[in-house]
């Protein structure tokens, strides 16, 4: 059996240490999130935010931290990564909505990849294959329903890179750590533009955004770029087309592995000899 994880940019086999932790952290991931939302209320009601900042970067060098990304960007990731010999992909349960409570909308949109993908189905019988195509209509709807597509990685490095998660701000544990306490989540590579001559002023743009990036002021429509994480989500329901999304300024990588998903071929494992043995290091 093959794993992958990404690092320096490139597809190689993960190792024993890797899905041991990994699966470790699956089979507790429901308590470690109702812990540590109990923690983030206390220090909230005591009104203690430098405690939480402060625990925050000390917890976040280990758990999981997320950049966002837009819905295509994800879907070019997973078109990525269908030309793997074999695809890993799988999907279960929102972590977020098991262990703190269901909304309405998709319950069953936890897309793990990569090395996430085995770890996930080796500690819960609820995580299952998801192919590609499957992967891409599931992401579709998650952005239909407004989450922010957002990859996951441990250890603060892309090559623990585990999940696509499609997250929110009511239930999600880490959007709402984030907005408590910062340091969970990053901007991701794009930006949005608001062209005002083609705006509207419907106003959905400032409900569909998680991070209050959007306003509707005195009929006007603006966009704070330093709030926007780059999810695209105000773009596709813009009633004026007035919303595009751009490169961000500045922007070095962190997760999201932009060179793979933008030309897999010059990245993937080369197949069968690269991939194709059984071994696990
Ligand atoms: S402004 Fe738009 S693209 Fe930026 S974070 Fe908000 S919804 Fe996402
Ligand atoms: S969604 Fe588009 S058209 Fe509507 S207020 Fe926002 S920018 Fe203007």
């Amino acid at each position: 059996m093959t794993y992958h994880k990404i690092r320096n940019g490139k597809l190689v086999p993960a190792g024993r240490f890797q899905m041991m932790v990994d699966t470790f952290y699956v089979r507790n991931e429901p308590t470690i999130i109702r812990v540590l939302d109990a923690t983030t209320r206390f220090f909230l009601k005591a009104r203690a935010r430098p405690v939480l900042w402060l625990l925050s970067r000390l917890i976040g060098i280990v758990l999981p931290t997320g950049e966002v990304v837009t819905t295509e960007r994800a879907l070019a990731f997973i078109d990525a990564i269908s030309l793997l010999d074999r695809t890993e992909i799988a999907v279960g349960p929102c972590m977020c909505q098991k262990a703190l409570g269901k909304r309405n909308g998709t319950y069953m949109k936890d897309i793990v990849i990569l090395y996430g993908a085995e770890s996930h189905k080796m500690a819960s019988p609820e995580y299952t294959d998801l192919g590609p195509d499957e992967a891409k209509r599931l992401l579709g709807e998650l952005h239909h329903e407004g989450l922010i597509p957002t990859f996951y990685c441990c250890l603060r490095s892309e090559g623990w890179m585990y999940a696509i998660c499609s997250c929110e701000s009511k239930i999600c544990f880490p959007v709402r750590a984030h907005q408590a306490a910062g340091a969970v989540l990053f901007p991701g590579p794009d930006v949005v533009v608001l062209n005002s001559d083609r705006c509207t002023r419907c106003g959905t743009c400032v409900d569909r955004c998680h991070f209050a990036a959007n306003t509707l002021t005195n009929g006007s429509a603006g966009v704070d770029l330093a709030k926007c994480y780059g999810c695209g989500l105000c773009v596709s329901t813009c009633a004026g087309q007035a919303r595009t999304m751009i490169p961000r300024p500045g922007y070095s990588q962190r997760y999201y592995p932009i060179g793979l998903a933008a030309n897999p071929t010059a990245w993937l494992p080369a197949r069968p000899s690269a991939v194709g043995s059984d071994r696990v290091n």
